[in-house]
């Protein structure tokens, strides 16, 4: 598979079912495709993840990465802040119904890589040689524990919920890391979990989580907030804070009104 996400993605899965060697030739870093053993693939409109193949190597040519918009690449830091809402997340489920098995060194891991994702944060801006290291690193890093775990609850919970019910919600796709990064913005909220960290980061980060940017309508991220409960319980999806504590009107107004506060956006 050569390219971005989709391509990568759908190298993998062709690979596992005929049966082929795999290698990945990521052209962008928008999304951890190549680096992880699972395929996400849309099912009735929703995203999903299946398979289990892991490539004999991975490429990465730091011109071609490079080469490619940086935004594009930016916004692959906004699918590792997802670790962010994430592992807070797999701590609590592993606290309720122990759906996916907790590891306090993988926790320990993520907030980790939190921390150098931080001090990465210009790098990765730049897409410079250190940006790019830092990032495929941290991928990797994220995909070697998923193989062992078999499962990858530290970064993916509620955000990738709240980014599957947008989908949903809008009937489009979004950049990956773009949408999570408007995710972790507000499921860190809802956590009351390290949120002024989250909005710094994505500020610093320059990922558009604007409704502008991401051409979304003020009522529909009212929708996809006050439905998700519901989205995450028909869908069957893991146990998270969504499940924990209900999303109230009221709550949602007053994090919608901080965001565009935050984020300078007008009526
Ligand atoms: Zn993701």
């Amino acid at each position: 598979g050569m390219g971005g996400g989709l391509a990568i993605d759908a190298g993998k899965w062709i690979a596992e079912h005929l049966n082929k060697k795999l290698h990945s030739v990521p052209t962008v870093l928008s999304v951890n495709a190549a680096f992880c053993y699972k395929s996400a693939m849309r099912v009735n409109n929703v995203v999903t993840y299946m398979g289990r193949i892991f490539p004999e190597a991975i490429y990465i040519d730091f011109d071609i990465i490079k080469g490619a918009p940086k935004h594009l690449n930016v916004s692959g830091a906004g699918d590792l802040l997802a670790c962010l809402t994430a592992s807070y997340d797999w701590k609590l489920n592993s606290m309720v119904t122990k759906s996916h098995k907790f590891s306090q060194e993988i926790y320990d891991g993520a907030q980790e890589l939190l921390g150098l994702l931080a001090e990465n944060v210009d790098n990765i801006r730049e897409v410079n040689d250190d940006g790019i290291y830092f990032m495929c690193e941290a991928y990797r890093w994220v995909a070697e524990h998923s193989a062992i775990m078999n499962h990858t609850m530290w970064e993916s919970a509620s955000e990738h919920a709240f980014f599957d019910n947008m989908e949903f919600v809008c009937k489009k796709g979004f950049l990956h890391g773009q949408i999570i990064g408007l995710a972790v913005y507000f499921m860190s909220l809802f956590q009351d979990n390290q949120h002024t960290r989250a909005v710094m980061m994505l500020k610093r980060l320059g990922i558009d989580i604007t409704l502008k940017g991401l051409g979304i309508t003020e009522d529909q991220l009212r929708t996809c907030l006050l439905t998700l409960r519901e989205f995450t319980e028909r869908e069957g999806l893991r146990y998270t804070i969504i499940n924990a504590k209900p999303i109230t009107p009221e709550w949602v107004d007053m994090a919608i009104s901080k965001y565009k506060k935050d984020f300078n956006i007008d009526d």
